[in-house]
């Protein structure tokens, strides 16, 4: 969408009275109480009988269902949404429920800049852009045959990592390969991983500043993955791909975590150099991002993904985290979202924060 249209859009708006709506999965429960917190409506966008779960979590309910029967529907919506001064938080389910194209023709004021999709999505501009930030990431093997060191191997569209799997060599990748899909592989970093959870603002100075506007970084989780987390209860890995039982990458959870402090100066440069590079490529990654990390034993970060909106992981710190605490007591992600979108209607900025 243009900014031409956004500001058409806004224009119509009563800027005293925004509504913020998501899709009710991945973070919706975060961003709703978030909202409710810095005073906004708030609108959850349903399939089926999901609603009945947030009775459970009055604080994380939004004031307002809207029940659909596929996610789709919301594309037909948009007038009635409108209506309502909506603006719309996208979040990882969100995005993959629509599908990237229907995202991109969503014809609703939504949070953060779009044209990030383009970059994030495609593995190979996703490697352009943070390579371009001078980002380490895991060395790329383009010839299966050339394997000789552990890998991981990632089928394209595969989320939350299904399927993905570990090679030490060629064979092992021939046993394990589905014809037919397309993959990456990369080198299997050792390492400890870290996700974190950067927030940046193209409109206001008060943090860590940067060319245009400033960084934060709200908190930091890593992940659960079943089954590779839990693996060696059973057995060494080994043993196990001895008897055809492979280790797996499926999420299933979140972990609070916190690191050395001595690292957080490159936990900060490395998320300018994104940002700063993401203005130059296509106008600023805005709001929420994580970078996906490993950190080897000689403290050097290298990322694997990142992600251009609110993660999962932000969703152990609803009531703050030991990073958000330094900034402003009970800040979550969730709620560092509705400030930027109070803070952008106040002094008529939201053409700047919104797509
Ligand atoms: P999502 O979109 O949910 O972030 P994805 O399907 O794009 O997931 P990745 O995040 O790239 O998948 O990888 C899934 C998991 O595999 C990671 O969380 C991590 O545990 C592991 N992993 C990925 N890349 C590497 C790597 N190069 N070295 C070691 N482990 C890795």
């Amino acid at each position: 969408m243009t900014k031409n249209n956004i500001e058409d859009m806004l224009a119509s708006y009563d800027k005293n009275n925004l509504t913020i709506a998501t899709v009710c999965s991945h973070s919706s429960l975060q961003i709703f109480n978030g909202a409710k917190k810095e005073k906004f409506k708030t609108l959850g966008i349903a399939v089926g009988e999901k609603r009945k779960f947030y009775d459970a979590f009055p604080l994380g309910r939004p004031d307002e269902f809207i029940m659909v029967d596929n996610y789709k529907e919301i594309l037909s919506m948009t007038d009635e949404l409108r209506e309502k001064n909506t603006i719309v938080i996208p979040h990882g389910s969100f995005v993959e429920y629509l599908g990237p194209e229907n995202f991109l023709k969503l014809n609703i004021p939504t949070f953060g800049n779009k044209d990030v999709l383009m970059w994030e999505s495609d593995r190979n501009k996703e490697r352009k852009w943070l390579e371009a930030a001078e980002i380490t990431m895991p060395e790329e093997i383009k010839d299966p045959e050339k394997i000789d060191k552990p890998v991981i191997v990632k089928y394209h569209g595969a989320k939350g990592g299904k399927d993905f799997f570990i090679a030490k060599t060629y064979d092992e990748f021939l046993q394990r390969i589905k014809k037919g899909r397309s993959f990456t592989i990369q080198e299997f970093v050792m390492g400890t991983r870290y996700y974190l959870h950067y927030f940046y603002s193209p409109i206001q100075d008060d943090a860590y500043k940067l060319s245009k506007g400033s960084l934060q970084m709200i908190s930091m989780d890593r992940r659960d993955e079943t089954t590779i987390d839990e693996v060696q209860r059973l057995g060494s890995i080994q043993e196990l791909e001895e008897i055809g039982i492979h280790p797996t990458f499926v999420v299933t959870g979140n972990i609070p975590i916190v690191m050395r402090e001595s690292l957080l100066p490159k936990v900060f440069s490395m998320g300018e150099k994104v940002v700063e590079k993401s203005l130059e490529l296509f106008g600023g990654i805005i709001g929420p991002f994580c970078l996906e990390t490993v950190v080897t034993e000689d403290l050097e970060f290298k990322v694997f993904e990142i992600s251009a909106r609110i993660v999962a992981g932000t969703n152990p710190y609803v009531a703050g985290s030991p990073y958000s605490e330094l900034i402003q007591p009970d800040l979550s992600t969730g709620r560092r979202i509705a400030q930027e979108i109070k803070y952008a209607a106040k002094q008529g900025l939201l053409q700047e924060i919104l797509s």
